[in-house]
């Protein structure tokens, strides 16, 4: 029995903070919002701590901001791309801090703002210290709760799009407590955020699964670089999943990675020292628990007692699993964070498939490139989620028909995701060679026989196959076998049907 929604406007799909800026930008045309989850949780979004990058000083401009962005992005960034985000960066943290974002200030208003890795300005807006993400959304939050035109599923998961004969997007299958909704509407967003929890160890909400992307790569939209993922280096090394995080911006404020024997090794590795680039510093923390030196964060110095204060949320998050970072150092390992590929965009969030808009992490809009400048992807989902929202706002045309028969898209039950899950840590990971990723592209036929086309299954074999398919170092993608960067930097874009081939030949 399927249940059909008509709805006259957009639907999106995810309630982070791409979404629901997404959302808020396509007023006043009627907008559904789909969320698994009461808004404000599992979204990524809420768990962002550092803050959000923007040329906000006097000292900084966006010309700046896109110089650093590019050089992060390793030669596969969009230079027009990288311009526009951050010419309207400053634009939309000011927007945020409209709708009421309680951005730290100093006594005469103007923005605290901390530096980060590869950052060449201190240019992170942040809030109470660690709890941007958090205050932010809930803002957002506020806002569109209020706001006449949104109206919300809080109890639905995306399982597949409703297409017409020529691959136009029309609609979305909706998984809601086991009931199939079909909801046929004008332009469907996909804001549904990153992968992280197709790794075992990861900083990402579990109900972080590339869906939205696997989906779209289902129903055959091009995904750009599905290789390059973002590993954070210092994920709390405590065994809990999802591993707590300790965010750049306590390096940034003077905390040095050192070894079981309190030596610093990070100047061995870069000239950067500790804002190195992610990769370097997740590379070199990879590097020297593998050769059981082991890593730990030291703020001892630079933070001591101010530690509660300065960073509250990981200060309770290492106290929960017995460490005081006031006195002790903190284990750390490098785990899965961010997803630098997805769903291919245009300047405003359109995907390949007419009808289909992507923002936030799920979408490819060539901002990151081969590797994420840290605290720009907050920014990325609040300017192309407005984009988006804007563009399919206009969206019109003939309502298609609701196929005869429900699409039911294979769910990978918890025993398979599991499999998957120590598969691609183990052959996906910060270091990968084409032993490791042949293997994964076995287990991940082996999970399709026993599970079918499960959309997270689709999302490992996108970035195992470019993976393997990409024959050098670069930015967040390490191959033991190809350590050295290719001359030329060629962007990775992709159908599934096209690994799949590839695969099969
Ligand atoms: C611990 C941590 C710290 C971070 N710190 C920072 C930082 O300081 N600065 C920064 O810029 N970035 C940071 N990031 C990254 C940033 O938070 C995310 O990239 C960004 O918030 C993504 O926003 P989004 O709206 O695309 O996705 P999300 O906020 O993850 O929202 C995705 C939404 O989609 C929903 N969804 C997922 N699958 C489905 C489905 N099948 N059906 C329906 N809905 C679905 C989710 O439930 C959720 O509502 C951090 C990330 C983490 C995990």
């Amino acid at each position: 029995m399927v249940t059909v929604i008509r709805h006259d406007g957009p639907i999106i799909i995810g309630a982070g903070l791409a979404g629901l800026c997404a959302a808020l930008a396509a007023a006043p045309r009627a907008t559904l919002v789909v969320s698994p989850f009461p808004l404000g949780t599992g979204a990524a979004s809420a768990w962002a701590q550092g803050g959000m990058a923007a040329a906000l000083a006097e000292n900084d401009a966006p010309a700046l901001h896109a110089q650093d962005t590019l050089l992060a992005g390793d030669g596969l960034s969009d230079p027009a791309i990288v311009e526009l985000l951050t010419r309207e960066g400053p634009a939309a943290v000011h927007s945020l801090a409209a709708l009421g974002a309680p951005f730290d200030r100093d006594a005469d208003g103007c923005f605290l703002l901390n530096l980060e890795a590869a950052h060449s300005r201190a240019r992170v807006a942040r809030v109470g210290g660690d709890g941007a993400g958090k205050a932010i959304l809930a803002a957002v939050i506020e806002a569109a709760r209020t706001a006449p035109h949104i109206r919300f599923l809080e109890d639905a998961r995306l399982t597949g799009l409703i297409q017409d004969d020529n691959g136009t997007v029309g609609g979305v299958w909706l998984d809601r407590d086991s009931e199939i909704v079909a909801v046929l509407a004008q332009g469907v967003i996909l804001a549904t955020g990153g992968l992280g929890g197709l790794y075992a160890v990861t900083s990402n909400p579990s109900t972080a699964l590339g869906e939205g992307l696997g989906v779209a790569a289902l129903a055959g939209a091009a995904i750009g670089d599905p290789e390059f993922v973002q590993f954070h280096p210092t994920g709390l090394d405590v065994a809990a999943d999802p591993a707590p995080l300790a965010s750049e911006a306590l390096r940034g404020e003077g905390a040095t990675l050192v070894n079981a024997d309190g030596q610093r090794f990070m100047p061995h590795y870069s000239g950067l020292g500790e804002l190195a680039p992610r990769h370097i510093v997740a590379q070199a923390v990879h590097a020297e628990r593998a050769a059981k030196r082991g890593a730990y964060l030291d703020g001892r110095a630079a933070l001591g007692e101010r530690f509660p204060q300065a960073f509250p949320a990981l200060f309770a998050g290492c106290q929960r699993h017995g460490i005081d970072p006031r006195i002790a150092l903190i284990p750390v390992a490098p785990s899965a964070h961010y997803h630098m590929g997805g769903i291919v965009t245009d300047h405003h969030g359109a995907a390949t498939l007419g009808g289909l808009f992507a923002a936030g992490e799920c979408a490819s809009t060539g901002v990151h490139g081969a590797n994420r400048l840290a605290s720009s992807s907050l920014l990325e989902a609040a300017v192309f989620g407005g984009r988006a929202g804007r563009a399919a706002a206009v969206v019109s045309g003939p309502t298609i028909r609701v196929p005869k028969t429900p699409y039911l898209a294979p769910k990978l039950p918890a025993e398979g995701l599991s499999e998957l899950r120590r598969c691609l840590s183990r052959d996906a990971g910060v270091i990968r060679d084409a032993v490791g990723l042949t293997r994964l592209l076995e287990a991940i036929d082996a999970l399709e026989n026993r599970h079918g086309r499960a959309a997270p299954l689709a999302v490992a074999r996108l970035i195992a196959q470019a993976a393997l398919d990409r024959r050098e170092s670069r930015g967040g993608h390490f191959r033991a076998d190809y350590p050295d960067k290719a001359a030329e930097a060629v962007r990775t874009l992709t159908t599934l049907q096209s690994p799949i081939r590839q695969a099969a030949e």
